[in-house]
């Protein structure tokens, strides 16, 4: 047996670098709190929708997640009132959770095929205790943002959840009353609907607009919500950091994420193999972990000028002036290289005005 590697976290980073480690013979263990793969807390099953270059995950991880990531069909956008029916070549959603269907469990089947251990109900709350040298790649929970000290912001939110039979879509509100947006996504006969924001909890107010929205033009009659409060690491121009003492850190702790919406899924898979490569090659890994969040600084202060301008004239600007022009420009200036790994924007096209 190789070379012992402890990771911490059984998500997506930390599969994806167990799994790049034990085909290179080290003998990986993966801890986690939940007693299974993919039983975060409440947040899963659930479904996740983020821009993705196939080609980049495939070539650069090792992995092929294909099978995984669905083409986002059906998909309809509202800015404040105005709906769009919009085909976005390039965005995809996934299903989380552990469902057989799901990504996480498509994961940890080949972590085990290659050999990797894992140990559920395994909560560690200091990163000292862990080895020098593990991974720690505890995605957006508090523990390790607190006991790292990196610096980190609460994103609260309620979500709902329930089996459905309609084929496959997507939806986006983007409103004045949400501090970022509500959306969700059908896949594998799941429905998920989370609405959300950062530093302070959405107001019941907020969700009863959302609902009234929803049951207006969806016809969707969601009463059933349930409390998310994450942290994520926006709290600081400075956060990506790939080491701090003698750990490694992955996926979203590590500032694998999109600064400007929050897209954490590429970041996470991509990160996975720049972690593994940290455990031979520091150097070689801290020029990947650089090339893949360059933009981040950039994306980070572009978001919090954005956030001084009211969103109703942001709204105003971009798509009651300029139409579906501007509703192509917002995406492509607000996520454009936001996402770390992800090259190409998706192309947005306007169908259809709702
Ligand atoms: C409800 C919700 C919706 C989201 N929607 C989207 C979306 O639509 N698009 C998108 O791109 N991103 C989305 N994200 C973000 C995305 O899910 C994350 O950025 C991504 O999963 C992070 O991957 P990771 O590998 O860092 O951690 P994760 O995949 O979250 O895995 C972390 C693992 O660490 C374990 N763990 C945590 N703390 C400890 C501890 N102290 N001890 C032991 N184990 C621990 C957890 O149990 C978990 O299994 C969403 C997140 C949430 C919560």
């Amino acid at each position: 047996m190789g070379k012992k590697i402890h990771i911490l976290g059984a998500g997506l980073s930390g599969m994806v670098a167990g799994i790049n480690l034990a085909r290179q013979g080290y003998d990986v263990l993966i801890l986690d709190k939940s007693k299974q793969i993919g039983g975060a807390g409440v947040f899963h099953p659930s479904v996740h929708a983020t821009p993705v270059d196939m080609r980049i995950i495939k070539d650069y991880v090792g992995i092929d997640l294909s099978g995984h990531f669905h083409e986002a069909q059906n998909f309809r956008a509202y800015f404040g009132k105005r709906g769009y029916r919009i085909s976005a070549t390039g965005m995809y959603g996934i299903e989380r959770g552990s469902r057989e269907s799901s990504i996480d469990i498509f994961l940890f089947r080949e972590a085990q095929k290659a050999g990797v251990r894992f140990e559920f109900s395994r909560e560690i709350r200091n990163h000292q205790e862990l080895p020098p040298g593990s991974i720690i790649a505890t995605g957006l929970f508090p523990e390790m943002f607190e006991s790292l000290r990196v610096p980190s912001q609460g994103v609260y939110g309620y979500a709902a959840r329930f089996e459905s039979d309609k084929p496959n879509e997507y939806l986006v509100y983007f409103d004045d009353y949400i501090g970022e947006y509500y959306y969700h996504g059908i896949i594998n006969g799941v429905f998920f609907g989370l609405i959300f924001q950062r530093k302070k909890p959405v107001s019941r107010d907020a969700v009863k607009r959302c609902q009234d929205y929803l049951a207006e033009r969806e016809g969707l009659d969601l009463k059933e919500w349930f409390y998310i409060e994450n942290q994520v690491p926006m709290a600081s121009v400075r956060n990506p950091r790939l080491f701090v003492e003698d750990k490694i850190l992955a996926g979203t702790l590590a500032g694998m994420m999109d600064p400007a919406l929050l897209f954490g899924i590429v970041g996470a898979i991509i990160s996975g193999k720049v972690v593994a490569l940290a455990v031979e090659n520091r150097e070689k890994a801290l020029r990947d972990f650089k090339f893949y969040t360059r933009n981040w600084k950039k994306n980070w202060i572009a978001r919090r000028i954005l956030e001084r301008i009211p969103l109703r004239s942001r709204l105003n600007e971009q798509f009651l002036v300029k139409g579906s022009e501007g509703l192509k420009k917002f995406f492509l200036q607000s996520g454009k290289l936001a996402i770390p790994g992800v090259e190409n924007y998706p192309m947005i096209n306007v169908l259809e005005k709702l």
